[in-house]
């Protein structure tokens, strides 16, 4: 996994402010489409045209489950490493 510098935003699920994303894909700049995932709530986002950081579509997410199965399998445990690393930040 990559971390790249991208323009400051928040985030649309938890209001996280995200200086960097960290990219499931290994790229290493976020491009416009890109899927990306919070690192503080572990919410999908999606990089918009601007690269603005917004909700990511549940159509997308529907059409990646169908289409890309693989890489949603490696968003989904992204997800979970995400979720229990951040548990663990709390209850200790
Ligand atoms: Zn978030």
């Amino acid at each position: 996994m990559s971390e790249s510098e991208m323009p400051e935003s928040s985030c649309p699920w938890c209001g996280h402010e995200m200086t960097h994303a960290a990219d499931p894909f290994g790229m290493t700049a976020p491009k416009p489409g890109n899927i990306a995932i919070c690192a503080e709530c572990a919410g999908f986002l999606e990089i918009g045209a601007d690269l603005s950081v917004n909700k990511l579509d549940p159509s997308t997410e529907v059409y990646l489950m169908k289409h890309q199965a693989k890489a949603y399998a490696n968003l989904l445990q992204l997800q979970s490493v995400i979720l229990e690393r951040v548990g663990g930040d709390r209850t200790s």
